[in-house]
């Protein structure tokens, strides 16, 4: 077993939140990241970012827009059946692959801490201090650990988190495509048991990106018959699957998506992004809220020093649920109301009369720009 330097903080994960903690932490403290896949890779995500953390990405080093992302200012939503509400997006985002925007901030983190690419197999708090085991062998200690492993990992069971032992019933499905489309349009497009997400990146390829239930899938035998039979149901996806030319082998999926309550910090661990909990996708605010959690830890760490663990711990649980509790509420409702076609008809109906009602209601999922 290879034993590696005593570390001030180790990072589990290496995603959004990871990559961008290890950036705003890898100034003032002796970092590693532990990432069991190397980059660039693609992953299954609707890859539409709100400008919410826009400045703050730069102020890291990392400029999306300048590497070709797509500014997007106008969300188009549609019904089951094809209806649709074409409104301004309050904040706005932008378009970009994942592939391109981890390999940017990978760029940056890499200057920061000592990465490492084998996957974390058990972290462990004893004496106020961590032991980390990798699947390849090496160990090493930390004073602290984030875990920023994402919205399941091999690791919630190892910490036995409560949210690991209820199934989901959640699976999503990515692709990217050759499509006529809008620059500056995302589009929300309801199916029956799910919806799926367009906009395009910044190679000017659409992602399509669709979150359903496996038991909707099950009375299918594959994705296309999916896509075909039950999508299409929904007239504006029947024109983009049918016109759409794909340009993966075979699409990306990921199952057992899980949108229970976690704890900001839990063994001692600090979670960030998705390990500290997940938005509805519809939203479209997930990877702001992976980005904009690791602002708020790095600075918890900047105004108290290593020595005080339990300060430390409340005060970044109090700041993440004061952050974000209330849009993941708000997400919880707004996909209540679209995954039930009769409550969807009658707040179609409400927005069609009150225009600025969407919105209001997609700025109560996101927060204020920050720097
Ligand atoms: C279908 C779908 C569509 C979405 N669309 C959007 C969208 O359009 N816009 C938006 O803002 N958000 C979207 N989201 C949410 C967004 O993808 C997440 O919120 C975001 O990726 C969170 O980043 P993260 O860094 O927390 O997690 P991740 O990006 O998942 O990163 C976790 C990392 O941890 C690593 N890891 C896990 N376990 C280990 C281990 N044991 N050892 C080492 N490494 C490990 C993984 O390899 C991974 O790199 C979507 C989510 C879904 C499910």
């Amino acid at each position: 077993m290879k034993t590696i330097n005593d570390f001030d903080i180790a990072i589990i994960g290496g995603g959004l939140a990871g990559l961008a903690t290890t950036i705003a932490m890898g100034k003032n403290h002796r970092i590693l990241l532990i990432e069991k896949d190397r980059y660039p890779r693609h992953r299954v995500c609707g890859e539409y970012v709100s400008n919410e953390v826009l400045p703050y990405l730069r102020s890291l080093g990392v400029y999306p827009i300048e590497h070709g992302a797509k500014e997007i200012n106008t969300l188009q939503i549609s019904t089951h059946t094809g209806k649709s509400i074409t409104s301004n997006l309050p904040m706005g985002g932008f378009g970009i692959s994942r592939y391109a925007l981890e390999q940017l901030l990978y760029e940056q983190a890499i200057q920061h801490a000592t990465i490492q690419f084998e996957t974390c197999l058990e972290i462990d708090f004893k004496e106020d201090r961590f032991s980390i085991t990798t699947k390849e062998g090496s160990q090493h200690t930390a004073r602290y650990v984030i875990g920023a492993f994402g919205k399941r990992s091999n690791l919630d069971k190892q910490l036995e988190r409560k949210f690991i032992q209820k199934k989901s019933p959640w699976l999503a499905v990515k692709g990217h495509y050759q499509y006529n489309f809008e620059d500056n349009l995302v589009a929300l497009h309801n199916f029956k048991g799910g919806y799926c997400g367009l906009s395009k990146t910044e190679t000017g390829v659409v992602n399509a990106c669709y979150l359903t239930t496996y038991s909707s899938f099950k009375k299918v035998k594959s994705i296309q018959e999916f896509q075909q039979k039950v999508m299409s149901k929904n007239p504006l996806l029947d024109v983009f699957f049918s016109n759409a030319k794909s340009l993966f082998d075979e699409p990306l999926t990921i199952s057992q998506i899980s949108f229970e309550n976690k704890k900001p910090v839990e063994n001692h661990i600090f979670m960030v992004g998705d390990s500290a909990g997940l938005i509805h996708p519809l939203c479209g605010n997930g990877m702001a809220m992976a980005v904009h959690s690791a602002k708020i830890l790095s600075e918890v760490f900047e105004k108290h020093p290593l020595t005080e663990r339990k300060k430390l711990e409340v005060a970044y649980a109090t700041l993440w649920k004061d952050t974000f509790s209330g849009r993941l509420r708000t997400g919880r409702l707004i996909q209540k109301i679209l995954l039930r076609p009769s409550l969807a008809k009658t707040s179609f109906g409400i927005a069609k009369l009150f225009p600025s009602m969407v919105p209001f209601v997609v700025s109560k999922t996101h927060g204020d720009i920050i720097v």
